[in-house]
């Protein structure tokens, strides 16, 4: 290992995002050391990552499933922590240059919290993050002197397009979807989609919330939200086009009419490795454009009668406040029910939309009120179910 290697913690380790981070900095050549894994769930996959790539801790984040785990492979020099506790500690090491943030869903927040805490780069994944407490986490960083740098690969393009210049010449931001499986279907069509439907993307390869949430849009609805903080832009000032081929990651338009659009296959190896690498651009594993062969891109307005989830996306975004939360945990919970066959597809966002209508919305809320709204949430939507 290089003495000069950037010291990465990756939040989410046995995950889409965490493996590909993992081959990312394998492929490095020493520019980036793991020094820090956890997991959830899949503890025996944390101790095989733990024996290959060597990191100074590991978290178990879950103290039962930590204590029930052998742990006689670990390597010698990697010491176990457990809980959200081994987390925080984790993320506050001194010696930690950038904290990936890839735990799935609101499960990420406290982890990308505590390292925004300690003033770090967060290399960000969750969006959740953001579309649950945009306001709070952006203003912690600038107060803390810690930095978001955005994974997801729409707001990767953007950021790259931006160039640290900011939003000051931007007309728009364009955030390109691929339309998902059910791009072509028919109102009538969207009401027979089943679960293996939906888990056929076409063109990533992805965890199963984030697929389903590609299928009815809802993924594209977190990410107007998302760009509205990572950007600080209004949210009219954000645009979305459906373009199959995933190619082009998203767009900027600027004021004299010019538009800048970051091109590359769909791989999250790139994203990811820019955010590690920022601000320079290294070799790297991810997939590149093949120009010898002829290839087409599309580009189409969005249908927003068959994906009303755009515009629910809209809404929370111009609210801010407890809105986002409420959101995000409404989706994800009702996510949760179709994948278990108890809610239907065309259903979630309906029921996303109820639970937004009846909160109680209050425009500056802490980080415990959006705990707290995040539970009250999950459980409007099994109500909306048994009704
Ligand atoms: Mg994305």
């Amino acid at each position: 290992m290089n003495d000069q290697a950037r010291q990465i913690v990756v939040l989410g380790s046995t995950g889409s995002i965490g493996t590909n981070a993992l081959q990312v900095i394998a492929a490095s050549g020493g520019k980036l050391h793991a020094c820090g894994l956890t997991a959830h769930h899949q503890l025996d996959r944390l101790q095989e990552q733990a024996k290959v790539h060597a990191p100074k801790w590991i978290v178990a984040s879950d103290a039962d499933m930590a204590t029930a785990c052998d742990w006689k492979s670990l390597p010698p020099g990697t010491e176990l922590l457990i809980g959200e506790k081994g987390i925080r500690q984790l993320v506050g090491e001194p010696s930690v240059d950038i904290v990936l943030s890839a735990i799935v869903g609101s499960a990420g927040l406290m982890g990308t919290w505590d390292a925004l805490q300690a003033g770090k780069t967060v290399a960000l994944a969750n969006k959740e993050t953001l579309v649950m407490a945009g306001s709070l986490m952006t203003s912690l960083a600038a107060e803390r002197g810690g930095k978001i740098v955005p994974v997801d690969s729409e707001h990767s393009a953007i950021f790259q397009l931006l160039q640290d210049r900011g939003c000051q010449d931007v007309k728009r931001l364009i955030l390109t979807a691929s339309g998902g499986p059910f791009r072509e279907w028919t109102r009538d069509q969207l009401k027979q989609v089943t679960v293996e439907d939906a888990l056929a993307h076409p063109t990533w390869e992805m965890g199963p919330k984030i697929t389903v949430d590609s299928a009815t849009m809802m993924n594209k609805a977190l990410e107007i939200i998302e760009a509205r903080w990572l950007f600080d832009i209004p949210v009219e000032q954000i645009d979305v086009v459906i373009h199959p081929q995933s190619l082009a990651h998203s767009l900027v338009e600027y004021r004299d009419g010019s538009t800048l659009a970051q091109l590359s296959p769909p791989d999250m190896k790139l994203p990811i490795q820019y955010a590690l690498s920022y601000p320079e651009r290294w070799e790297g594993p991810a997939d590149q454009l093949d120009w010898s062969s002829p290839f087409t891109l599309d580009f189409i307005p969005p249908d927003p009668d068959r994906f009303p989830a755009l515009e629910v996306g809209r809404q929370v975004a111009r609210q801010g406040g407890t809105a986002g939360a409420v959101l995000n945990a409404a989706n994800e919970s009702a996510v949760a029910e179709f994948l278990e066959g108890r809610l239907e597809f065309i259903q979630i966002v309906p029921a996303c939309r109820s639970v937004l209508e009846q909160h109680n919305f209050e425009p500056e809320p802490s980080l415990d009120r959006l705990v707290q709204l995040d539970q009250w949430a999950r459980q409007e939507i099994k109500k909306w179910i048994s009704q």
